[in-house]
C-alpha cells in the first residue's frame, strides 16, 4: 500500500516518480526536461505564429 501513496510518474520518460527528484523520475529527467522546456519555449514562439508576421508585415511596408 505505501507504493501505491505516490501515484505522480515522471513526465518525461513515464517512470514513477522519485520524491528526492519531484516532478521527475531522476535527476538527468529533471535537467532534460528543463533545458527542453527553455529551448523550446523561445523555438516555438518563432513557429508558432506564421499568422502573425503577414499581421506585421502589413505596417511595416508603410515605411
Ligand atoms: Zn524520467
Amino acid at each position: 500500500m505505501t507504493e501505491g501513496s505516490d501515484k505522480s510518474r515522471c513526465p518525461n520518460c513515464g517512470k514513477p516518480t522519485a520524491a528526492k527528484y519531484r516532478p521527475f523520475c531522476s535527476r538527468r529527467c529533471g535537467d532534460l526536461d528543463l533545458h527542453r522546456w527553455l529551448g523550446g519555449h523561445y523555438r516555438v514562439q518563432t513557429e508558432e505564429t506564421p499568422e502573425s508576421s503577414a499581421d506585421e508585415g502589413g505596417e511595416i511596408d508603410e515605411i
